[in-house]
């Protein structure tokens, strides 16, 4: 839930006062809204209408986001000279959940939620509530991404025809990793779809998965019948679906040099 005021507050430039709503607590979850305003440093902003002056109006805001379970507790420098902030702690920079949150019934509550809000990030900075927000963000986004994949290889393992394969893509670059064909866990990138940079790369990656050269291989297009021959990098993972999204992120990452939050799309077939 999210909470705010609304205040008549006098401008610190022309005087001119106006209505401004004051965000206490944000929960980007159900107000995705409230993180774009972040983003662009109009969250507890005030715009003058009379002179156009820009002033943070600064007072404590807690961040939610529900779906990455953590919060963000951003307090006003100031706040720092108040004994009942220090109060809220513990001596080891804890929230104090019995003076916080009051009874039992609402420190269990607050447990319930996966126990994250009893333990919110502390910050006296709005700039670092931004960066912390995206560094949160991005975690979140890397073990989304192996998590996808890793549900796709336990299907290929069971779905088990011998044309199954799962077909994974960075959507804008076409860039990607395949695994198949038929029930196992069998890694492949085609050297044709390697620069030669990327290629030395990829010798380096799966010489460490213990290849030594890229495989020859003669497979027919299920289309038009004709036999390709060509190289490709290989490695089988057997079972070991979690290796192998482990090794499909890594590759995206150290071969094709994207960031290890990589969003990519994924095709079974
Ligand atoms: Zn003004």
């Amino acid at each position: 839930m999210s909470r705010s005021q609304q205040n008549k507050l006098p401008c610190p430039k022309c005087g001119h006062k106006q209505d401004t709503t004051i965000w206490e607590s944000v929960n980007v979850t159900e107000a995705p809204e409230l993180r774009e305003q972040l983003f662009k440093a109009e969250l507890n902003m005030f715009r003058c209408e009379k002179c156009a002056c820009k002033a943070f109006v600064s007072g404590p805001l807690l961040y939610h986001d529900m779906t990455r379970e953590f919060c963000v507790q951003y307090y006003p420098p100031e706040a720092l000279q108040d004994g009942e902030l220090l109060q809220q702690f513990t001596k080891d920079g804890k929230l104090n959940v019995k003076e916080v949150f009051g009874d039992i019934a609402a420190v269990s509550g607050a447990m319930r939620t996966g126990g994250y809000m009893t333990e919110p990030h502390i910050i006296f900075d709005m700039e670092e509530m931004q960066r912390y927000v995206s560094f949160r963000e991005r975690l979140f986004q890397r073990e989304a991404s192996e998590a996808q994949v890793y549900e796709a290889l336990i299907a290929l393992l069971h779905r088990g025809t011998e044309d199954s394969f799962v077909f994974i893509q960075e959507p804008r670059s076409e860039k990607f990793v395949q695994f198949g064909r038929g029930r196992f866990l069998g890694m492949d990138v085609p050297c044709t779809a390697l620069t030669s940079e990327e290629a030395d790369r990829a010798s380096r990656f799966f010489n460490e998965l213990g290849e030594e050269y890229p495989r020859e291989y003669h497979a027919p297009d299920p289309k038009t019948g004709k036999t390709h021959h060509g190289a490709t990098f290989h490695h089988d993972f057997a079972q070991g679906a979690r290796a192998a999204a482990r090794a499909a992120i890594a590759f995206f990452v150290n071969v094709y040099g994207f960031p290890s939050d990589v969003e990519i799309s994924i095709e079974e077939h």
